[in-house]
């Protein structure tokens, strides 16, 4: 018998319907004798629902009561689902987050998990009930209900699967598993039967949401085995897996696995800044203290000593970003601060690269020969990013997808 977590994103559970299969499913797999934890999002579309819903109200809704708000999500399909498993005779009890002793810290709206008190889910899986466990949500210290950021559920899901040391975490979802790159966007991708953990978080982190990055970083700092497979159709899916997993041989001939992007980005420029010690700092650290997070930075110095200073920001921050730094520009001594908000990152990953070199060129001959200009570049050891004009990503990404023919069973 093996304990098992698994977890379904908000279009598996989007309907009545569909919260009925999941139940017929969840059923299929204690009758072959699994102990099952199960974590659901909310049903499809609800939570952006319930966001707009507090934004109609004001455009920055306090943080403390929009996790009160944005966890009603969860707590509706928990119900349901729990409903539609007793209905079939299955005992089964649902727990939101504070129920499940999901403890977090105070940061509203992307709160850490620290700790889960799991005692009595165990008491519940022992006495041959199905656990049914909001996702997305936790308490923090003082009993305020907090959220873990969008696609948090994923998290929910890991965390309970090393707290409770599953035998594995499934993160059932509407695809059959994790692709060279969204399938919606390049419909010859590949699904993946293995993708290490270290390139999954790039993936993740570089803009592919299948899986939140966060729930990545968890399941390799506890050994969680992790699976992404398809609600809707049998399959092996994707195992995230850990690097020396991998033969050498298939890890010499894979040069790159995937490709992510990002279009919630923005970028902004402070322009004709004195070019002296000190001046990053002076530009990023207003930045970081009113909590917004860069990402990529670029500096360039012309031959009049000022320099000009270039750096990405999520594009819900760039209006801010634009505000903080305006105010700034006569302390900073700068000429203009301006910015851009259609701008999309792009990105390479692959554990290949590090052993070949030639990718970064062969990836900016392919954007060059389809006519998309590079604004901004960073690598590291195993990914390539470039930041481009929003209307060329799709373009873009099509191209380096066959350049590298990704497509093809390497
Ligand atoms: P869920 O609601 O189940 O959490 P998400 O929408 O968060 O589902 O994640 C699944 C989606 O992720 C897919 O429908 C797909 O469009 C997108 N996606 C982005 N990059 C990839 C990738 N590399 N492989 C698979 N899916 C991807
Ligand atoms: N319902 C939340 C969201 O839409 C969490 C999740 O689905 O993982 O982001
Ligand atoms: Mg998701």
């Amino acid at each position: 018998m093996s304990l098992i977590v698994q977890k379904y994103g908000g279009t598996s559970v989007g309907t009545v319907e569909r919260i009925e299969k999941v139940s017929e499913k969840l059923i299929g797999w204690r009758e072959r004798g699994h102990k099952i934890v199960v974590v659901v999002s909310a049903m499809s579309g609800e939570t952006d629902r319930l966001l707009n819903l507090a934004k109609a109200i004001s455009p920055r809704p306090d943080p403390r009561e929009l996790d009160v708000l944005l966890a009603t999500g969860e707590q509706v399909t928990i119900g349901l689902l729990c409903i539609a498993l007793e209905k079939r005779g299955c005992p089964a009890r649902s727990y939101t987050g504070g129920q499940a002793r999901i403890l977090t810290d105070s940061a509203f709206n992307k709160a850490r998990i620290q700790d889960i008190q799991a005692d009595a889910i165990r008491a519940d899986l022992d006495a041959g009930r199905v656990v049914v466990v909001a996702g997305f949500q936790g308490v923090d210290e003082s009993g305020n209900i907090t959220t873990l950021g969008r696609g948090g559920s994923d998290t929910t899901g890991v965390a309970l699967a090393a707290a409770l040391k599953a035998d594995e975490c499934q993160i059932y979802t509407d695809v059959d598993g994790v692709y060279t790159t969204d399938p919606r966007i390049v419909p010859t991708a590949r699904r993946l039967d293995r993708i290490t953990f270290e390139e999954m978080l790039e993936m993740a982190s570089l803009g592919s949401k299948v899986l939140q990055i966060r729930s990545v970083e968890f399941a390799g700092k506890h050994n969680v085995p992790l699976r992404v497979l398809s609600t809707f159709q049998e399959g092996p899916g994707t195992l995230i897996t850990f690097e020396e997993v991998l033969e050498a041989e298939s890890m010499e001939k894979v040069l790159i696995s995937g490709i992510a992007f990002n279009r919630d980005e923005a970028k902004v420029t402070v322009l004709g800044v004195p070019d002296r010690p000190g001046i990053a700092f002076s530009i990023l650290g207003p930045v970081s203290d009113a909590n917004i997070e860069v990402d990529m930075i670029v500096q360039n110095v012309g031959r009049d000593s000022t320099a000009d200073f270039t750096f990405t920001v999520h594009r819900n921050d760039y209006e801010r970003t634009l505000e903080i730094l305006r105010e700034q520009t006569v302390r900073l001594g700068a000429r203009e601060v301006s910015g851009d908000n259609k701008i999309a990152k792009l990105s390479l990953v692959g554990i290949g690269m590090r052993s070949h070199a030639g990718v970064a060129s062969r990836m900016f001959q392919a954007l060059a020969k389809e006519g998309i200009n590079i604004r901004m570049i960073t690598t590291s050891e195993i990914k390539i990013s470039v930041v481009v004009d929003e209307k060329y990503l799709e373009l873009g990404v099509r191209a380096l997808h066959e350049v590298f023919e990704l497509d093809q069973v390497s």
